[in-house]
């Protein structure tokens, strides 16, 4: 199918944007991006009429599969694998109708994200691209159920997930604890494992000292990561190390923040369900209830410098958290001490270059692939109205379409 969306408000994914721009789109890429509404022969037109069009989201920290809520998050038990499957099905869906084109899936189990990422590549179901570390591989007693320990047993694991079909490696390195559970040599075998075979590493991590080593052992992306010391601050801005800060599954969505006595209250709890002591989990959760209180203070210096800050939400939660959160994160950002064009460029070009998929995703330009979304409103007037999506666009296919006179199109 050949499209051409006339008048758009281009925000192009790199901070740029422009009004009255013609996308053409032909098969699965964008053709052409060019002013004025001159349309060829053999288009489909689509006005806008002044629309913001954007590139499709990237939600670079989810989890397909999960249904987690509250006190029995960890038990991945009552959760078998055919009723895993189909809830991850709908999840890329409920994911693409928020306009998360893609998202990098931080660990399932089963084989559920290799699953529904090819499912959604040969078409068998519609939603988000799926990137998938697969497994997330941990120490013993960490924060995951893939547990290895010593450096051959980690890049045995890493070569485990790659052939289990992994694009990314995903490490556990803390389990809501400052405590490092890898000590370096682990570290250093598991990231030299993966970029010899072409894959980047993200590392779980809650923060300090865990935080610190993990960046300077060089991860690509640090998960989470609340409470950077200065010092680490430096060194990922030196090493180019993304952050991928999960401000929702912290914080919540955009109405319900948490206060830091009801978080430190809840992660007691979830702790001693856990199976962790009654003196253990207070102290643990008092500790965390500090990096809580630390976490937006951090977040403004980090962006004061200029460190790469990327979306993913940590969604989905059944009682709390949709899977299309990644607008919330967008949002957060901004409250927090990010320009909407900057946060628009983290849930875009800059989460693209995370994934090591600049090349083709997360910009609106010639020869890239036709992801893109229509809102209602203008984002970088008001950020909220990122929630005004009229059309989402993946490969060049519409799988949302509520402009006024829309043909129903789509898969
Ligand atoms: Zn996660």
């Amino acid at each position: 199918m050949a499209y051409a969306l006339i008048n758009a408000f281009l925000i192009d994914g790199t901070g740029n944007s422009e009004p009255n721009k013609t996308i053409l789109i032909n098969e699965n890429r964008i053709e052409d991006v060019y002013s004025g509404q001159q349309v060829p022969d053999g288009y489909q037109t689509i006005d806008l009429e002044g629309r913001a069009l954007l590139p499709g989201l990237i939600d670079a920290h989810i989890h397909i599969g999960h249904s987690r809520s509250e006190p029995d998050r960890m038990r991945y038990d009552r959760f078998t694998e055919p009723k895993v499957s189909l809830l991850a099905a709908r999840q890329v869906w409920e994911s693409l109708w928020g306009g998360v084109t893609t998202l990098r899936d931080m660990g399932a189990r089963h084989g559920q994200s290799i699953t529904i990422r090819d499912a959604v590549n040969a078409g068998t179901i519609p939603g988000s691209r799926v990137v998938a570390a697969n497994e997330s591989i941990t120490f013993t007693g960490g924060h995951a159920s893939y547990q290895v320990d010593g450096p051959w047993a980690m890049r045995a694991a890493v070569r485990h997930q790659v052939r289990a079909g992994a694009d990314v490696i995903k490490i556990g390195q803390s389990n809501d604890a400052n405590y490092p559970g890898f000590n370096p040599v682990e570290l250093e075998a598991v990231i030299d494992e993966a970029h010899r075979l072409g894959r980047r590493v993200a590392v779980h991590v809650d923060k300090e000292p865990a935080l610190g080593m993990s960046v300077r052992a060089g991860v690509d992306t640090v998960e989470h990561g609340f409470y950077p010391y200065p010092e680490t601050l430096e060194l990922m801005l030196e090493k180019g190390t993304y952050w991928v800060p999960t401000i929702t599954i912290n914080r919540g969505m955009r109405h319900d923040e948490h206060t830091p006595e009801r978080y430190e209250q809840n992660l007691t709890e979830v702790f001693k369900t856990n199976g962790i002591g009654d003196h253990q989990a207070r102290r643990r959760a008092a500790e965390m209830r500090e990096a809580f209180e630390a976490f937006p203070k951090c977040f403004a210096q980090a962006v004061e410098m200029g460190i790469k800050i990327i979306t993913g939400p940590d969604g989905p939660r059944a009682d709390r958290v949709p899977m299309d959160c990644a607008r919330n994160e967008v949002v957060k950002f901004v409250d927090w001490g990010m320009s909407p064009e900057q946060a628009i460029v983290s849930a875009t070009s800059l989460a693209a270059e995370a994934l090591g998929l600049d090349h083709e995703l997360g910009v609106i330009r010639k020869g890239y692939l036709a992801d893109l979304i229509v809102l209602d409103g203008d984002p970088l007037e008001d950020i909220e109205t990122i929630d005004s999506i009229r059309l989402v666009m993946k490969d060049g296919c519409i799988y949302r379409n509520e402009l006024q006179g829309a043909t129903e199109e789509g898969f």
